[in-house]
């Protein structure tokens, strides 16, 4: 395996296709355009932002996104016909991703054609992109159920027709980690000087360690979407595979962290998808602390019970007072409120806290702590 380190990695977000794809979701023009101004400031490196096939408003609306001139290299998704390439040459963009289905399941039972034919409409797509002078993605729609041989056949007529890498695309997210990392080395192997995009969805709960296991395969492209948006369960999170390459991975893909809760809100808001409270990464509550023994560890020190500061994606730790609490926690809390009680106060306090908590099941509010404190136990 070539170490990921030696490589750079480059993430193409398809917040703006496959997750506006997502069943039911529509983003206005204006929404989109936020979306990319952020995508575009934190550093990620290409957007795949419509597809122009679908009509005038779609152009229209890669056409504004363009217009805004970012640095972030802008790829419109096109089925393997010219007039879906020749609409993205009218929207303005310079790089497309030609898609074509490459499993014998979709061959025989969706295009109701033939290998044959996949084969032709790859050259004949492919030529005209590249006539035109485009940057060219291949994608190959379920390429998780296609047979290798197939696979590495048609990486290696894209690659001798100047494609400038291959989308291996797990479209209906079946693949586990370890197929997935299998599958894409042995395609590195076969057809070495094609680079290779991963493109995961959330079928099984496994889209970002399916990403991460393509990158470790050798794959350079990996395809994210914003809070893990995109069809059916949804695509690997932007969020998460960031964090994962870091973290996980010791990887730095030159992405500015601290506005990913910013950017998740503002998609979820968007979408009309909000973010569970303990969605990896950007869920309001994945730095709340309860347990007695962890909040007490996190108070020692965060690096404890915190595999990373919060701060880096832009969130708060939190300390919640509840059935599980302990009385260091508790101590801490009242201190922030400006409350100072000696070890036996607080000891009767944990144990009213506690029984509330667990009457209420919930955690204790600041206001409701604060009562509390003010009205002490009754001597029964
Ligand atoms: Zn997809």
């Amino acid at each position: 395996m070539d170490s990921m380190k030696d490589r750079k990695i480059i993430i193409d977000d398809t917040t703006l296709r496959d997750g506006e794809q997502t069943a039911g979701v529509v983003f206005s023009l204006e929404e989109k355009k936020r979306i990319a101004r952020m995508l575009d400031q934190i550093g990620v490196q290409e957007l795949e932002c419509g597809i122009p096939a679908m009509g005038a408003e779609e152009q229209a609306s890669v056409k504004a996104l363009v217009d805004m001139g970012l640095a972030a290299r802008l790829i419109t998704w096109n089925r393997a016909v010219v007039a879906d390439i020749q609409a993205s040459i009218d929207a303005g963009v310079t790089a497309v991703d030609i898609s074509l289905s490459v499993s014998d399941l979709h061959i025989a039972h969706k295009l109701r054609k033939s290998r044959d034919w996949v084969r032709e409409q790859l050259k004949v797509s492919l030529g005209f992109a590249k006539e035109k002078g485009l940057y060219v993605s291949v994608g190959g729609e379920d390429s998780s159920r296609a047979d290798l041989d197939f696979l590495s056949e048609l990486m290696t007529i894209a690659r001798g027709m100047g494609a400038d890498r291959f989308r291996y695309c797990d479209t209906l997210g079946i693949l586990d980690p370890f197929s997935m990392y299998e599958n894409i080395r042995t395609l590195r192997q076969r057809v070495p000087d094609l680079d290779i995009e991963v493109h995961t969805h959330n079928d099984l709960g496994m889209a970002t360690a399916n990403a991460i296991a393509g990158l470790r395969a050798g794959a350079t492209f990996v395809n994210t979407t914003v809070n893990g948006l995109g069809e059916r369960a949804g695509n690997a999170a932007l969020e998460e595979v960031v964090m994962a390459l870091k973290h996980a991975c010791g990887v730095d893909p030159g992405v500015d962290t601290h506005r990913f809760v910013e950017l998740s809100r503002f998609v979820g808001q968007a979408s009309c998808r909000p973010v569970p409270e303990w969605k990896a990464v950007v869920g309001e509550k994945v730095f709340s602390h309860e347990s007695g023994l962890h909040a007490d560890g996190v108070l020692k020190n965060p690096g404890n019970y915190e595999g990373f500061d919060p701060a880096e994606v832009g969130l708060a730790r939190y300390l919640v007072l509840g059935k599980h609490s302990g009385s260091h926690g508790l101590l801490h809390r009242l201190r922030q409120l400006g409350i100072e009680l000696d070890r036996l106060e607080a000891n009767d306090l944990l144990e009213r806290v506690r029984s509330i908590s667990q009457r209420n099941k919930r955690p204790l509010t600041d206001q409701e702590l604060l009562t509390l404190c003010r009205s002490p136990r009754k001597v029964a």
